[in-house]
C-alpha cells in the first residue's frame, strides 16, 4: 500500500497518510487540519534528520 508522507507548512507537522488514490489531494493536517500540505519526496527523509547538523559537505566563503 502506498504511504506517502506530508509536511504541513502551517505547523510544520510531519504525517504519514495513506494514499489509494493519489490524484485526489484532499491531504489534511492531523494537527492543525490545514491542506496547507506538501508530500516529501524522500520518503522518511526530511523529518527523520530534522535537528541534526547538516550542510557539513560545504563550507560557505571558502575564498581567501
Ligand atoms: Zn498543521
Amino acid at each position: 500500500m502506498p504511504i506517502y508522507e506530508y509536511k504541513c507548512e502551517d505547523c510544520n507537522n510531519c504525517f504519514e497518510k495513506l494514499v489509494f488514490s493519489p490524484g485526489s489531494e484532499s491531504i489534511k493536517c492531523p494537527k492543525c487540519r490545514s491542506k496547507q500540505v506538501t508530500r516529501l519526496m524522500s520518503y522518511t527523509n526530511i523529518c527523520s534528520q530534522s535537528g541534526s547538523g547538516k550542510c557539513s559537505s560545504r563550507v560557505p566563503g571558502g575564498f581567501s
